[in-house]
């Protein structure tokens, strides 16, 4: 079996803990991909002093030059799209469809990166004094905690680390445990691009060891997290205490809204989609489906037509549409809710259970579930599953769907079919969530502009396009008198 390593201080080494966790193929747990290190905090903290040292001469590269790296990195992800997305699929178990979007997205995120090298804006504004000049700009910050989980295995990496970089911080990766090797691939092509070694840490772990302690330290200046609410509640605690600068994107329970003039076939597609692309596992999946009555029995009984006819599999094979789950927790997680659901009394339709008859018996499958007549503010409707699993809910006017859609605790994305404008504008202005989509699914966020969301799921800021900048950069103001007296400002320049 293959023994992989962190890279910590600029070399391939093992764990100082010596201790090591096996990472197995989802879709066939037969394939071991090999052991990746258990690190402890020994040797987060030898990350983080190399990280200082690499910090302290990459603030000093100027930000273009920065940038170049990136566009490299950029090349390369191009160059190794196919190889890149295979490893992940692997080890993720999404189609490789996803997971050559995902390495894409990774793309589109480089070259962004690489051009905002040559902007990184700050303003200059005129001073209310006489000879004087008056500007923001933006300076690095030191050391960011990167924290990342399975279900974009090399995206959302890219995601916080190529700002991260561009901006002039050193970086400590720590991918999440089920897709480390990913995280191990991505690191060496940061490299091959020629990103001084120090400036970028991988440890891997488990995050409440190795993650904790990167969160801790007193080193790390920013942690930028992605995973689930009650982990990135943790998180948010050490980051207060600690006056630590923090983005975190958690959970989701995204719901798609189909009105009854809308067209039916595009909103069956994008609820498929919505629902069990990468096998429900995405903070935006679609895990409500808000039904106008006029159309809800048919699109329900077409929706459940084509949701049995999914084909389930390993995500290595070209006709597979729906992979496995991330592991056995996950699947277990899905079957609890499933019985909630039972139990409150909602309609289970399809699925619902595993595959039966030994059929993937060596995979973490789990067939593709709806429950219609869904009662709104049962547990079924109102918690994230993380999983292929739909809830479908009847009403009778928008206002009704609109009023749904923002009674529970997250607000990452919602969709919405109609042909309507004035309805799809207000639908923009009044739904709860930092991203909506009009007669499109709730996922499928484009690289270069903000991602994010309200209430339980984020704290206020935003991954990807221009925001996520000002996350890993502080302003700073910078003031030049050059009238060659002492002017005070708010006093002199108004008369007594
Ligand atoms: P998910 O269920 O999406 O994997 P988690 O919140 O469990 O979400 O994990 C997301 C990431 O957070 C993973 O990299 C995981 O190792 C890490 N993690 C888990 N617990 C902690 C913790 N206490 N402190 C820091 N990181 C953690």
């Amino acid at each position: 079996m293959k023994t992989f390593k962190n890279f910590i201080a600029g070399k391939w080494v093992a764990p100082a803990t010596g201790q090591y966790f096996e990472n197995r193929n989802p879709a066939d747990t037969t394939d071991v991909i090999g052991r990746f290190p258990l690190s402890g905090p020994e040797d987060v903290d030898r990350a983080v002093a190399s990280a200082q040292d690499g910090f302290e001469r990459w603030k000093r590269t100027p930000a273009p030059a920065r940038g170049d790296v990136l566009r490299r990195v950029g090349d390369l992800l191009t160059e190794r799209k196919e190889e890149i997305a295979d490893l992940m699929t692997r080890e993720m178990g999404k189609p490789l469809a996803e997971t050559r979007g995902d390495v894409q997205e990774g793309i589109d995120t480089a070259y962004y990166a690489a051009v905002e090298g040559r902007r990184l804006f700050g303003h200059t504004v005129p001073s209310e004094l006489r000879a004087k000049w008056a500007m923001s700009y933006r300076r690095p910050i030191g050391v960011a905690g990167l924290i990342t989980p399975f279900n974009f295995p090399l995206a959302i990496p890219t995601w916080k680390a190529f700002p991260a970089l561009v901006c002039g911080n050193a970086v400590i990766f720590k991918p999440a445990e089920d897709v480390p090797h990913t995280g191990t691939a991505f690191v060496e092509i940061l490299l091959e691009a020629g990103l001084p070694p120090d400036v970028i840490q991988l440890v891997h772990g488990a995050g409440e060891v190795a993650g904790k302690a990167i969160v801790e330290h007193p080193g790390v200046a920013l942690i930028s997290f992605t995973g689930s609410t009650e982990t990135g509640r943790i998180v948010g605690e050490t980051c207060g205490r600690m006056h630590k600068r923090l983005s975190l994107e958690m959970g989701g329970k995204n719901a798609q809204i189909v009105l009854d003039d809308a067209n039916l076939d595009l909103a069956l597609e994008g609820v498929l989609w919505g629902a069990f692309g990468t096998t429900g596992q995405r903070c935006t999946a679609t895990s409500r489906l808000i039904l106008q009555s006029g159309i809800h029995d048919e699109l329900l009984s077409r929706l459940l037509d084509r949701t049995r006819e999914l084909k389930l599999g390993d995500g290595r094979k070209e006709a597979t549409e729906v992979g496995p789950l991330i592991n056995e927790a996950a699947r277990e997680k899905v079957e609890r809710y499933v019985e909630i659901g039972v139990a409150e009394g909602a309609d289970l339709l399809c699925g619902g259970r595993r595959p039966e008859n030994g059929k993937l018996a060596d995979g973490y499958y789990y067939e593709p579930t709806i429950f219609a007549r869904v009662e709104a503010g049962s547990r079924l409707e109102q918690e994230e599953i993380f999983g292929p699993v739909l809830s479908v809910i009847r009403v009778e006017t928008p206002d009704e769907a609109f009023r749904i859609n923002n009674d529970v605790k997250y607000g990452l994305s919602s969709s919405l079919y109609t042909r309507d404008v004035e309805v799809a504008f207000r639908a923009l202005s009044d739904l709860d969530n930092g991203i909506t989509y009009i007669n499109a699914p709730t996922i499928g966020a484009e690289a270069h502009l903000p991602f994010g969301g309200v209430k339980a799921t984020g704290n206020g800021h935003r991954e990807g396009g221009w925001e996520v900048y000002e996350f890993f950069s502080e302003t700073k103001v910078g003031y030049v008198d050059f009238s060659g007296r002492l002017q005070r400002a708010q006093i002199d320049n108004y008369p007594t």
